[in-house]
């Protein structure tokens, strides 16, 4: 357990020597850059749309443009789109897969098809320094903030692989690290990708870093909002939370009664379900008060295992998530328990990790 309060320090992505990347930037950001190179106004438009619709990995892939300006780009520009080193398919279809950036950097991200619907669960840091004593990616440590370019490439990259379009995908950002702590690409990741996809099919998940909400709630196109609760008290959530000793669990709850929610649109809390921690049905009534008076739903995790966590963090059982559920379905909420998707490849929640680093541990335990 960590007994100071402690600000985690962030790195910023490292800065390519020379070539602009030009994935992740807006298209007036775009134009400016390519002005001084291209040879007609609407090339930035086609570039454009071979970034995004065609998610082109480099200058060669833009056969529609003149041969001679494809080798000028290629002398100032380049597309910084995540390579897929990795993938694993899980029985159930779901497919994790893994990336190396630009610095050598690795992340993950997870494609989750689920009858019609896909969704892509990605990443926002390339590990997390929160250290959630529940979480594999928090026992790895702190990475460092991806670029919007690396955010949004990792839809593009996925979608590549797959073949599929960007419309119709649901994105949540539930991979490796904390969205609120890289605010200011991530919104810029978020912008490019509404200009295709629906922010009410996007979700950003976090802890509840309270500046980081404030922000939000000023935004025009917000994503969904989740927020990983997982205790119904402050001690509890501060055991195997560190987090909850900078943002207590009352002043989250004050800024999220404040948070502007359109019509139609609720709060998602997720609780994980750990084994004789809060999985007791009076856990289930403290929750519900907790939450009284807020637009809601309540998605239950029962917590994925993993060596690193030790033995404590395994869930309950079937009956007692069961009876979880339902005491809240009986004090009138929307609950649901969240099926573990891609267990037996380490693509489900928590399970994500960078590789080829030494592990960072925790420093004490819940
Ligand atoms: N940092 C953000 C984004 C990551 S989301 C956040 O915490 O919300 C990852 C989700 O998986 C969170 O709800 C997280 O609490 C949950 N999770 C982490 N470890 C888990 C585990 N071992 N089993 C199940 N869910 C886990």
């Amino acid at each position: 357990m960590i007994t100071t309060t402690e600000k985690p320090t962030i790195a910023e992505p490292p800065q390519a020597a020379g070539h602009i990347d030009l994935l992740g930037l807006s298209r007036e950001r775009l134009e400016e850059v390519l002005a001084p190179v291209v040879d007609r106004p609407f090339r930035a438009r086609q570039i454009y749309q071979s970034l995004y619709e065609r998610a082109a990995r480099d200058f060669a892939e833009m056969t529609d443009l003149p041969q001679e300006l494809r080798a000028r780009l290629a002398e100032r520009f380049r597309v910084g789109m995540p390579e897929v080193t990795s993938r694993h398919l899980a029985a159930d279809g779901t497919c994790k897969y893994l990336f190396r950036l630009a610095d050598g950097a690795t992340i993950e991200a997870v494609d989750i098809p689920d009858r019609g619907r896909r969704t892509f669960c990605i990443s926002s840091q390339a590990g997390c320094a929160l250290a959630c004593s529940f979480c594999v990616t928090g026992y790895w440590g702190a990475g460092r903030n991806l670029t919007a370019g690396e955010i949004v490439g990792q839809v593009l990259a996925i979608r590549a692989d797959r073949g599929l379009p960007m419309a119709g995908l649901n994105i949540v950002l539930m991979g490796m690290g904390e969205p609120l702590l890289n605010l200011e690409n991530v919104k810029a990741a978020l912008d490019l990708l509404t200009e295709w996809i629906s922010p009410h099919r996007i979700t950003l998940s976090t802890v509840g870093i309270l500046p980081g909400l404030e922000e939000m709630a000023r935004w025009e196109r917000r994503p969904n909002l989740a927020i990983s609760l997982h205790a119904p008290d402050e001690e509890r959530r501060g055991r195997i939370m560190p987090v909850n000793r900078t943002y207590p669990l009352v002043e989250l709850m004050a800024t999220l009664r404040r948070y502007p929610l359109e019509k139609g649109r609720r709060l998602t809390f997720e609780y994980v379900l750990i084994r004789d921690f809060n999985d007791d049905v009076r856990d289930a009534d403290q929750l519900s008060r907790l939450l009284s008076g807020l637009r809601a739903k309540i998605n239950l995790i029962p917590i994925n295992p993993d060596p690193v966590l030790g033995e404590r963090m395994v869930p309950p059982d079937d009956e007692r998530i069961e009876a979880f559920k339902e005491r809240l379905r009986q004090r009138g909420w929307i609950a649901t328990v969240r099926r573990r998707r891609g267990d037996d490849v380490g693509a489900a929640c928590g399970q994500l990790r960078a590789f080829g680093r030494e592990a960072r541990g925790f420093r004490g335990k819940a």
